[in-house]
């Protein structure tokens, strides 16, 4: 088989390799710490920077086509490998989904809605933002995630200690939502057009961080589904997305639907599709790199993901030690994936547990019994 590139070494690489060696496909990753997740499970790892030329060019001389699974990756990086070998998603998709900015004036154009925001690039703007936008969040344009590069924001006197606090950063400034629910869309878009997608799912976030994930029929009203579904496809179709995209929206209290934004790989969203669907969001990310067909994925089970996150190795009094994984397969049903971390850290992502059962009370029942043994909150 030939040889597949990924930019990144993450946990999302490291399970797109594994995807991709299923199917007899050698991977080469490149990522500057020699432990990286997806390094440590590739056949090649170049240990190099994004901004390295040699380490872009060694990757695109080993690799059929290219891929990424960290959103941050510079645009320059994606831009220098596409003029040695295919890559996808391509570096203009990705540097909208990098910043806020243009991601919401994209969401415009393909007339999704998303929270009422401005934005935040001088002290000009920040003194004229509109008072109806408060109490917001001032969230950083670039290079946030899991909730990092944000500051709640309760009333315009504290505005520019905010901005001080985010080292006065392009930003946008958002408004804070009364949320009903949050949930999610995966699409794959194939270089000729094809669009498949995963069913919605449900989301849980706690302290800016995502902690469960459910997904089975009934789970949401179907016209918001509908909703959703149709909004993530234009936005992919709105990019010409080739690759995984995942849009992440609010719900309100009125049950109006919002987007709040894309990711351009698999998403922590997606992980129970491993488990719980005919295809998984690593393998649609396969097919779309490797120019195979894209069919529907069929989700064959109820399906609960629990994010494993660095807080569960520390005990309550101090100490630190694996969770009691044994208990925990010892549930039917129960799938558990860790990334290969060797150092657990607070809110750090360490793994997640995929929960499936035969009806969505099962898999609830179950998950909810995994999360009282690990000592994670209920949901
Ligand atoms: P990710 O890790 O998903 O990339 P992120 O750091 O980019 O996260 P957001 O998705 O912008 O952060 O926000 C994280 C969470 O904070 C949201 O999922 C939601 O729970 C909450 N949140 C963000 N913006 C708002 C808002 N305008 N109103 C209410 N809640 C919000
Ligand atoms: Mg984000
Ligand atoms: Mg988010």
């Amino acid at each position: 088989g030939s040889t597949l590139g990924v930019l990144g070494g993450g946990q999302l690489g490291r399970m797109f390799v594994h995807a991709a060696q299923a199917m007899g496909y050698r991977t080469a990753v490149l990522d500057a710490d020699p432990e990286s997740p997806a390094g440590l499970v590739s056949q090649h790892h170049i240990c190099t920077g994004y901004d390295d030329p040699q380490g872009l060019a060694e990757l695109a001389r080993l690799s059929a086509a290219v891929t990424t699974e960290f959103e941050n990756v510079p645009a320059a990086a994606l831009a220098a490998l596409a003029a040695q070998c295919p890559v996808s998603p391509a570096a203009a998709a990705v540097a909208v989904a990098q910043d806020r900015v243009q991601e919401k004036a994209h969401f415009a154009r393909c007339g999704v809605a998303c929270a009422p925001y401005a934005v935040v690039e001088t002290a000009a703007q920040l003194a004229t933002v509109p008072a109806a936008l408060l109490p917001g969040i001032l969230k950083t344009a670039r290079l946030g995630y899991d909730g990092k590069g944000q500051v709640r924001v309760p009333t315009a006197g504290a505005l520019a200690a905010a901005w001080d606090a985010l080292g006065r950063q392009p930003c946008v400034l958002e408004k804070m939502l009364p949320l009903a629910l949050e949930c999610s869309v995966i699409v794959a878009r194939g270089a000729d057009g094809t669009i498949v997608h995963l069913p919605v799912q449900r989301n849980l976030h706690r302290g800016g961080i995502l902690a469960v994930t459910e997904v089975f029929a009934g789970n949401l009203p179907r016209a918001l589904a509908e909703r959703a579904l149709a909004a993530a496809m234009a936005i992919a179709d709105g990019l010409q997305y080739v690759g995984v995209l995942c849009t992440e929206f609010f719900v309100l209290q009125d049950g109006s639907l919002l987007v709040n934004e894309i990711a351009p790989r698999p998403h922590n969203s997606g992980h129970y599709s491993q488990d719980a669907c005919d295809l998984s969001q690593f393998e649609l990310q396969l097919r779309t790199l490797a120019r195979l067909p894209l069919t529907p994925p069929r989700q064959h089970s109820p399906a609960v993901m629990l994010n494993l996150l660095g807080d569960l190795w520390f005990a309550p009094g101090g100490g630190e030690q694996p969770p009691p994984w044994a208990a925990v397969l010892a549930l039917p049903g129960t799938r558990l994936h860790l990334y290969g971390k060797r150092e657990a850290r607070r809110g750090r992502k360490m793994g997640h547990l995929n929960v499936s059962g035969a009806t969505p009370e099962a898999a609830r029942a179950t998950a909810l019994q995994a999360a009282a043994l690990l000592g994670i909150e209920a949901f």
